[in-house]
């Protein structure tokens, strides 16, 4: 049929796959884009528009673009580490289309509104995805926690243990119970590090090249006496609390509990917890070391179990980078001390193959890796309606994904800015060919459009 014949104006666009995977389930469709937006959804091979406006994507997978609430940019003030440039160049190389940065490592952080402008200013004209900030809840800025949520943070994140940098302490309790207090009464969402400084105090500290002896370091304890005060705290002062990057599995029945009591907190972990074990991590390579730390393989099949059950509202990265010489790589002439290295995983282009990975050895659908890194984390950030679905008004964040390419991990090509991630040299499955944002393929040769978006 001749394009002027077609129904829809020169805007529109059709995307077609055997595999859509929608709110619903999977199952072939017509994905009518226009303006940016989802306008339609239609049965496989039903839309007519003329040749140049159809993508046929075949028995591609087409996903909605996944939403990655746990990213730390590190820009301005450590853009040697990574950056807004880069850091959003590799979401869309990993079908990534919605970042939300994390307030520290940046500096200055994003605990007053100055540190939040320095940001979005510095963001400009430099984000392929669309980007939104944390503000961060630290000690002695109460005050300023009403301002940043009203300039449109998506809430604030506080360290129950030292974060790794200075200008970022963490809270005391009493500072935890004044943040929580004034997160309540503004109806923000505290997003909590919760590691407990005076378990980790007690654990037995080895440094050296041995990973056994940093997992002692950081024991399962201090994420449970930690877990358990947040939730007393949340529970007196009313504030809806959210758990980051959850790595031991014994904090779960304190979770159901809590839930069970009326406490409103819900919890993540990350693709290395669930990808990765400690029986796996070579002495001396600190790719692997962040905090909580990667535990072992009895843990891990606990947290498929609980990601299963519905008990994670999302899978995020906590992509944390540093410059290679911070790691203390042995490649790189350093000593592969775990205690002393930075303690982070770079991991952004890579969560969605690591993960389908994983989850399809174990029996789990493209429609689950979907719920818990596109729509479970953009529930959590109020994104749904917008971003993390593959629904009619939504923003046309879109991934074309082979579930069953496969690659073999080269830390030097990926958009990440330092060549570092515990992934370099595994083989993963699933291949993203093209990224969408609001409808435009991403091309990350090209210039940027990416918007910097808010709290709604
Ligand atoms: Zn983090």
């Amino acid at each position: 049929m001749p394009l002027s014949e077609t129904p829809y104006s020169a805007a529109a666009v059709v995307i077609r796959s055997r595999r859509a995977v929608l709110p619903d389930g999977e199952r072939p469709a017509d994905v009518l884009v226009r303006d940016g937006r989802i306008e339609q959804i239609a049965a496989h091979g039903s839309l007519l528009v003329g040749d140049q406006h159809l993508t046929d994507l075949g028995d591609t997978a087409l996903l909605p673009g996944l939403v990655d609430t746990h990213v730390h940019v590190n820009e301005p003030g450590r853009t040697e580490w990574e950056g807004f440039a880069t850091a959003t160049r590799a979401a869309a190389a990993g079908g990534v289309t919605t970042v939300i940065d994390m307030p520290l490592n940046s500096i200055p952080p994003t605990t007053t509104v100055d540190g939040l402008d320095a940001k979005r200013k510095t963001a400009e004209g430099q984000a392929w995805v669309d980007l939104g900030f944390w503000g961060g809840a630290i000690p002695g800025n109460t005050a300023d926690l009403e301002p940043l949520h009203r300039a449109g943070v998506f809430g604030f994140k506080s360290f129950l243990a030292p974060s790794g940098v200075d200008e970022f302490p963490h809270v005391e309790q009493a500072d935890l119970e004044s943040a929580l207090t004034e997160q309540a009464r503004i109806g923000a969402l505290a997003i909590i590090h919760a590691e407990d400084p005076a378990v980790l105090a007690a654990a037995p500290q080895q440094p050296g090249v041995h990973y056994r002896d940093f997992l002692a370091s950081r024991p399962d304890d201090a994420e449970t006496t930690a877990v358990a005060r947040l939730l007393d705290t949340a529970r007196r002062t009313g504030a809806r609390v959210h758990i980051l990057h959850v790595s031991s599995a014994a904090v779960l029945p304190l979770l159901r509990q809590a839930r069970a009591d009326g406490v409103r907190v819900t919890a993540e972990t990350c693709p290395h917890y669930l990808t990765l074990a400690a029986e796996q991590v070579p002495d001396g390579d600190t790719a692997f070391k962040c905090c909580p730390p990667i535990r072992d393989e009895s843990n891990r099949d606990a947290l498929w179990a609980a990601l299963a059950a519905g008990e994670f509202i999302a899978v995020v990265s906590d992509h944390s980078p540093s410059t290679p010489d911070l790691k203390l790589l042995a490649e790189y002439g350093g000593s592969g001390d775990f205690a002393a290295a930075w303690g982070g995983i770079a991991s952004l282009q890579l969560g969605l193959p690591a993960v389908w990975t994983e989850a399809r050895r174990r029996g789990h659908s493209l429609s689950d890796v979907v719920r818990w890194m596109a729509s479970g984390p953009a529930s959590l950030v109020g994104l749904t309606g917008t971003k993390g679905a593959i629904a009619v008004g939504n923003d046309a964040d879109l991934v074309a994904f082979d579930p069953d390419g496969e690659f073999a991990v080269q830390a030097a090509a990926l958009h990440h800015r330092n060549p570092v991630t515990p992934y370099a040299g595994r083989t993963l499955t699933g291949a993203v060919r093209t990224t969408w944002l609001r409808g435009r393929v991403v091309d990350v040769a090209a210039a940027p459009f990416g918007r910097q978006i808010t709290r709604s």
